[in-house]
């Protein structure tokens, strides 16, 4: 009996990692025929002013509805397609989505506001990356001043004098950049002090825990960092009254979350903005 509950538990754990490896094979796969199939788009979140709850810009993040997986979520699929060499393609189809809102509302004479893509590493160093986006940008007719790039603190460390250039390149031809997920990546802070970048998104792990006392501390530097190298500090994943009422405070004034806004449909954000300009 005891062999063969072992022998039970060895085939289970076996079948775990293989159903795993399966999976991830899986969604490999079907990630190119995503991309053949237009499975791909967009949910967007408002940037808000914490003192007035005022919509001042927004992040657009992927969304990957598969017929045969149903909603895959971008914790999922991003790091399956960075590493196999998809996420350059998904992050131009996402690019391409936000400018075609751009466009329509511009069309349609509504106020444009900056949108943020999330830009992983690889498509960030890829050398046609910033010239690509120049060019993108003037297709559609859209100002470089609202299209905005998020980017992990780890391109520092990838390397830290071409991602310099980058961020210089960038914002040279008119693009705004965030770092995103600040506090997570060990950077260090003379180099976010030598980076042209205007916005720095402090973690949410921060923002859900800022209510005890050494985390309230991290978060407070933070701020003051940001405030001190002239770049806004928006906090991420804000959820309740508690937690804004702390971040007002100590003097961070935007931020995004579920309390304000959840990523919702451009549609749906279509029809917000309408409410609000009447
Ligand atoms: P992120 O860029 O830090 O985006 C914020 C994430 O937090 C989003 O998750 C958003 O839906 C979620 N969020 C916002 N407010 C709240 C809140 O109040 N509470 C909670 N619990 N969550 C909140 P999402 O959409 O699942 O995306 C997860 C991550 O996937 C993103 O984190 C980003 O790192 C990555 N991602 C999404 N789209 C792209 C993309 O086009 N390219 C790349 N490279 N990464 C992307
Ligand atoms: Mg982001
Ligand atoms: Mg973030
Ligand atoms: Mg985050």
């Amino acid at each position: 009996e005891a062999k063969k509950r072992a022998g039970n538990a060895l085939s289970f754990f076996t079948i775990d990692q293989d159903e795993k490896a399966k999976r991830k094979l899986y969604i490999i796969n079907h990630l190119s025929h995503a991309l053949q199939r237009s499975e791909f788009d967009i949910h967007i979140q408002p940037k808000v002013d914490l003192n007035s709850g005022e919509i001042f810009s927004f992040e657009a993040l992927a969304r990957w509805n598969s017929p045969e997986l149903g909603q895959v979520p971008p914790s999922v699929f991003i790091p399956v397609a960075e590493n196999s060499g998809k996420i350059r393609a998904i992050e131009q189809i996402i690019l391409a989505k936000v400018l075609t809102w751009l466009q329509k509302r511009k069309r349609e004479g509504k106020t444009l506001f900056p949108v943020a893509i999330n830009i992983s590493n690889d498509h960030f160093f890829h050398p046609y990356f910033v010239a690509d986006l120049r060019k993108t940008v003037k297709e559609y007719g859209i100002s470089a001043k609202y299209l905005r790039i998020e980017i992990t603190e780890s391109v520092g460390l990838v390397d830290f004098d071409l991602a310099k250039n980058i961020f210089e390149q960038l914002k040279l031809a008119g693009f705004e950049s965030s770092v995103d997920d600040f506090g997570m990546g060990f950077s260090s802070l003379s180099y976010l002090q030598q980076l042209p970048v205007s916005e720095i998104k402090i973690d949410r792990s921060f923002i859900s825990k800022i209510e005890s006392e050494g985390t309230l501390a991290i978060v407070r530097t933070i701020v003051q960092l940001a405030a001190n190298l002239n770049m806004k500090s928006i906090a991420e994943g804000i959820e309740t009254v508690e937690q804004l009422t702390i971040l007002r405070t100590i003097g961070c004034n935007s931020g995004q979350g579920y309390y304000f806004h959840k990523p919702m449909t451009l549609d749906e954000m279509d029809s917000i903005l309408d409410r609000e300009q009447h």
